[in-house]
């Protein structure tokens, strides 16, 4: 039995963000502690991790008696990498990346699956290095951190870093003598890479104009930035069933990519009138609880790799409600999740198992000292539709006189002086922060109307671009063959071809398109929603070549793309990639957007 323990507000001279983030915090405490998590052990330690892993020794699995919840699977029928869990969990294992740096060696199999819960990810043999991913919530990120990752990659891995597609940073080739270094330093920093890679919550994403988009409903980092430091507190959201992916949407300009997420909250504005048409048009018509206000709207299941969205669950969330309701769903998930079949074992195929959502959100209300609201979507406004390349450009904030500036940074990657010149830029003409963006693009916000003309002359000059082309301004793609073991093609190096193509070749077009290069079915590049997707292919004759889909789309554009073109050589991708969009161009009728096409 669940006591209800109200959730008292924080007093205090708390600005109305800090109170959201506060409530949040403390809803969430009683909804991990002994108020109503009945899952965790006392000590907050995964089943399987032995206490003694601790101080690096492995002590014997637990008895299969011992395991809890969804741990009950026996033992033979785990997968590997599970085993690999049982036997010791990867937050123990920090004296040996020690021993390993100290002797300059790279990890056997278990452990460097168990060093991805450190972020760190052995990428032989496409490199025989270590790549590092760390954890930015929000994609927010300072001037002076920028910076001194710049320091790192010089120092001690290849110059340079990738943004990747949750709006996240990677530092490559790094020997396992620097892993310590690596770790450390990052962490003195202000940052983290802790759970970044293997069964974990990855880095949690927010629409990256949050706080000075003028359309947006609320600013949604408090929430972003909360789940992140409850995630780091919490050792049991640390090794579920597969990795898990979170992301919080604001109602504004800027996609962030929510629905392609295991959970994605989307802020709504519930309105006198939307609520009463509402209640009219219902055969339920009370919804008591509800008053007009900003509340989120909660989808469950992305995977767009598998083809699937995030459906909405029918949820109606108070934004303080959001931390505690996420972290209830993982353990649901850590709990019942599938733990033998790696490829059924995310988010969505737990909801297929249980037939949809009644029973997951059964589990996840047992787990929360307050009761879940429902309510149809009708009841809140709907979402206004996103600007599809509105991460690039200069745009007016909220705060009168002031800016973002976003700028394409081609396929995400920095060199460390351009992290440099960047990071000065954001202090001279902003306010030393920068937002990276799930379109491996950054923003400077905070720029004074003077100050955007140079700013933009800056950027240009540093590689970077801030026009909104609408067929070259928006080609990701996943790191590829250079430095990933499963990419069938350097998508990164494909990918600047295409884009250099379209900008020499432009189809004039007058609706954007977004284009997608993935290198295997993990679909890191997210191929299926792009207006133009390729996913990585080697041909008969040895070439690298792509299956490209078209018709793909996110957001209000939602659709998953189909496969058209079978075995597209590499070289002949960007050449095919400008004849689809002139043939869209002067087959579409006006105003007629691609996934519509
Ligand atoms: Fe590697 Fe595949 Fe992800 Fe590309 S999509 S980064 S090839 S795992």
């Amino acid at each position: 039995m669940v006591p209800s323990a109200p959730v008292q507000p924080p007093t205090g001279p708390f600005s109305s963000d800090q109170k959201e983030y506060l409530q949040g915090f403390m809803a969430g405490v009683l909804a991990s502690g002994q108020y109503a998590y009945v899952g965790a052990t006392a000590s907050g330690q995964l089943t399987g991790s032995p206490a003694a892993s601790a101080t690096g020794n492995l002590a014997a699995p637990p008895a299969l008696s011992e395991v809890e919840g969804g741990f009950g699977t026996p033992f033979a029928d785990l997968s590997k990498p599970e085993r690999w869990k049982h036997e010791q969990n990867g937050l123990d294992v920090w004296e040996k990346l020690v021993a390993h740096a100290a002797a300059d060696k790279f990890p056997d199999e278990p452990d460097t699956f168990r060093f991805k819960f450190h972020g760190l990810f052995h990428v032989a043999p496409a490199q025989d290095s270590f790549m590092m991913r760390l954890r930015i919530p929000a994609g927010e990120i300072t001037s002076h951190q920028l910076r001194g990752l710049a320091g790192l990659a010089d120092e001690i891995g290849n110059g340079a870093t990738d943004i990747t597609t949750r709006a996240n940073l990677q530092l490559r080739e790094l020997p396992p003598r620097s892993i310590v270094r690596a770790l450390t330093r990052v962490q003195e920093l202000g940052l983290t890479s802790r759970g970044s890679g293997a069964d974990n919550i990855r880095n949690v994403t927010a629409t990256p104009t949050s706080g000075f988009d003028r359309d947006e409903l609320i600013d949604v980092r408090p929430y972003a930035h909360g789940l992140h430091h409850y995630i780091l507190n919490h050792r049991d959201l640390y090794g579920l069933p597969r990795k898990f992916n979170i992301a919080f949407d604001s109602g504004g300009a800027v996609s962030s990519a929510v629905d392609t997420n295991d959970i994605g909250f989307f802020a709504v504005r519930v309105t006198e009138k939307s609520l009463s048409d509402c209640r009219a048009g219902s055969p339920n018509p009370a919804f008591p609880g509800i008053e007009p206000g900003i509340y989120f709207r909660c989808e469950l299941g992305g995977i767009t790799g598998h083809k699937d969205f995030a459906r909405d669950t029918g949820l109606l969330l108070r934004p303080a409600e959001l931390v505690p309701v996420a972290a209830a769903m993982v353990r649901v998930f850590r709990e019942h999740g599938d733990r033998t079949d790696r490829k059924k074992a995310r988010l969505k195929y737990l909801l297929e198992k249980w037939g949809g959502f009644p029973r997951f959100l059964e589990e996840t209300q047992k787990k929360l000292a307050f009761p879940l609201l429902f309510a149809p979507r009708t009841c809140a406004e709907p979402r206004r539709p996103v600007l599809k390349h509105g991460h690039l450009g200069v745009y007016k904030q909220t705060q009168p006189g002031l800016n973002y500036v976003g700028l394409g940074v081609p396929v995400g990657r920095m060199n460390a002086q351009q992290m440099r010149r960047l990071s000065d830029l954001a202090d001279h003409y902003g306010q030393g922060e920068l937002r990276l963006t799930v379109w491996q693009s950054v923003i400077i916000p905070h720029v004074p109307d003077a100050f955007t003309a140079t700013l933009v002359r800056a950027v240009h000059r540093l590689g970077f671009f801030t026009e909104a082309h609408a067929a070259a301004g928006c080609v990701i793609a996943c790191t590829g063959s250079k430095g990933c073991k499963y990419a069938a093609a350097d998508t990164k190096g494909h990918a600047r071809a295409v884009m250099a193509h379209l900008r020499k070749n432009d189809p004039a077009l007058d609706q954007p398109v977004n284009i997608h290069l993935t290198g295997c079915n993990h679909s890191c590049a997210q191929h299926y929603c792009g207006d133009i997707g390729g996913i990585a292919t080697k041909l008969a004759d040895g070439r690298e070549g792509y299956h490209v889909v078209l018709g793909g789309g996110m957001d209000h554009e939602q659709g998953i793309a189909r496969e058209i073109f079978r075995g597209i050589a590499a070289d002949e991708l960007p050449a095919l990639t400008e004849k689809v969009l002139v043939t869209y161009r002067t087959r579409c009728t006006p105003g007629e957007s691609f996934v519509q096409w």
